[in-house]
């Protein structure tokens, strides 16, 4: 649907959707019947070949999937690979059932699903340069929380990034590309290194623990230990995955 197909109430409404309306329609979304993207109820026969079906997953059990996929990766011997297109003629049209959402950076080196070995349909990912925590993304988030019921976020930046660089560097730029330096400055400024990688783990956690605390959806889900939100690094030049923690200090729950 083209913007000028969209009733004329509806139009611009993004832009005056205050967060209670967000919160609103994401809690309205979850009490929706299963219809379309809507997920309903996960039988172990719809889930993955190999993968645990989503009503019974952990959020440890979650992560541990998404790092022995990475592992398998690492070690060029990947799998998911030889499930997309039996998932995709089997059931992706009938919903969708993922696991884990991912908030990575959009760099072309980081391709989110083969660095986790996931097939189709197991990873909600959402993708901004420098990996940070913009209204969008976070609703995005909320959505796959709230409503198909990821079990956990990793919040992952990324060796050589050049949105780190660039906030770090602070250059002249065209357009709108240092609209992303705001969010990426309280890492430069609270790791107080100039070592890029030292921002990118700092600016990883920082977004991680900001999903968190300014996310009601988040907060409850992370305190009620339905969700784990994790930071993490990934090497481009291995292609190892690297989970970081969040100091206490940082967030506002203690789980
Ligand atoms: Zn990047």
């Amino acid at each position: 649907m083209s913007l000028s197909e969209v009733p004329p109430e509806n139009q611009n409404s993004c832009c005056r959707t205050s967060r209670r309306d967000i919160i609103g329609a994401v809690a309205a979304l979850a009490a929706a019947p299963a219809i379309g993207l809507v997920a309903g109820p996960v039988r172990a026969a719809e889930a993955p070949s190999g993968a645990a079906p989503t009503e019974t997953i952990t959020p440890d059990q979650a992560l541990k999937e998404i790092m022995d996929g990475n592992a398998r990766f690492i070690a060029g011997a990947p799998t998911a690979h030889t499930k997309d297109l039996a998932i995709i003629k089997a059931r992706a049209a009938e919903g969708q059932w993922p696991i884990v959402g991912v908030l990575s950076c959009a760099d072309s080196r980081v391709p989110v699903e083969m660095v986790f070995d996931e097939p189709i349909g197991r990873l909600f990912v959402t993708r901004v340069a420098g990996n940070i925590t913009t209204p969008e993304i976070i609703a995005s988030l909320e959505y796959g929380i709230a409503v198909l019921g990821i079990k956990a976020v990793v919040v992952m930046g990324h060796s050589n990034c050049g949105a780190i660089k660039a906030a770090m560097e602070n250059p002249e730029v065209p357009g709108q590309i240092s609209a992303l330096f705001p969010a990426i400055l309280p890492a430069v400024y609270m790791s107080g290194s100039d070592d890029p990688m030292v921002v990118t783990r700092q600016n990883a956690v920082i977004h991680a623990a900001t999903l968190i605390n300014s996310s009601p959806v988040v907060e409850a889900k992370v305190k009620a230990r339905e969700l784990k939100v994790v930071p993490a690094v990934y090497d481009v030049a291995t292609g190892k995955v690297e989970m970081l923690p969040i100091p206490p200090a940082m967030r506002t729950t203690s789980k």
